[in-house]
């Protein structure tokens, strides 16, 4: 999974809500003034080839596939403008979201953490260099059971990558090896047991699991 050299596993895991408008309005949320942040355990990460078990018994689950990056050295206080000088990595992943969960907990105004903290929560596909990628039109896309479910570019991010890693940067002291899921696009949908996803951008690689 860490394919970068030199960098710590993962200590922490940030993921952006509400990232895409499209994705926003099919969901009936307002639009983000500022990034909407929670975090997932590293504990929640399945790597390409290792058993992807949904949970069961809990609603629908949802993927989410969205743009990763992972921080390359402790830094803190960015401007937007240098921030992704801090970027070492970059991948795939999926932000599996127990979403009828994640309706209750929101009606209840609780925290996401049940709904999006729960073991396997985060497929994560293989770290690439940052360097060559351009994070500001990179294109990706999701496939269920050979499906297209769901097609990104970063360009229509609300809050552009170097912005997240900037404001996340001036809430926390950012780590090396801190992975940051970026947002999802619209066409979010139910993974089954038996299902295989499919995650696949032409500039990082093509990975998959299939549910359990
Ligand atoms: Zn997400």
């Amino acid at each position: 999974m860490n394919a970068i050299a030199g960098l710590p596993a993962p200590r922490r895991i940030f993921c952006i809500g509400r990232n895409y408008a499209a994705h926003a309005r099919e969901l009936g949320n307002p639009l983000p003034v500022e990034p909407v942040v929670f975090m997932k355990p590293p504990s929640a990460i399945v790597p390409v080839g290792a058993r992807l078990a949904l949970p069961r018994g809990r609603g629908a689950v949802h993927h989410e596939c969205e743009v990763v990056l992972q921080v390359g050295r402790d830094c803190a206080e960015l401007e937007p403008s240098t921030a992704l000088e801090a970027i070492a990595g970059v991948t795939l992943g999926l932000d599996l979201t127990l979403r009828d969960e994640q309706e209750r907990l929101k009606k209840a105004g609780q925290p996401w953490e049940l709904a999006k903290g729960f073991d396997h929560g985060a497929p994560l596909g293989e770290l690439v260099p940052r360097a060559g990628i351009d994070l500001a039109h990179l294109k990706f896309e999701c496939r269920v059971e050979g499906a297209l479910r769901q097609q990104g570019d970063t360009a229509d991010l609300l809050f552009p990558c170097a912005v997240i890693v900037a404001f996340l940067s001036r809430r926390w002291r950012l780590l090396a090896g801190d992975l940051i899921f970026t947002g999802t696009p619209s066409g979010v949908g139910p993974l089954e047991p038996g299902d295989e996803v499919i995650i696949e951008s032409a500039a990082i690689g093509r990975f998959a699991w299939r549910c359990d």
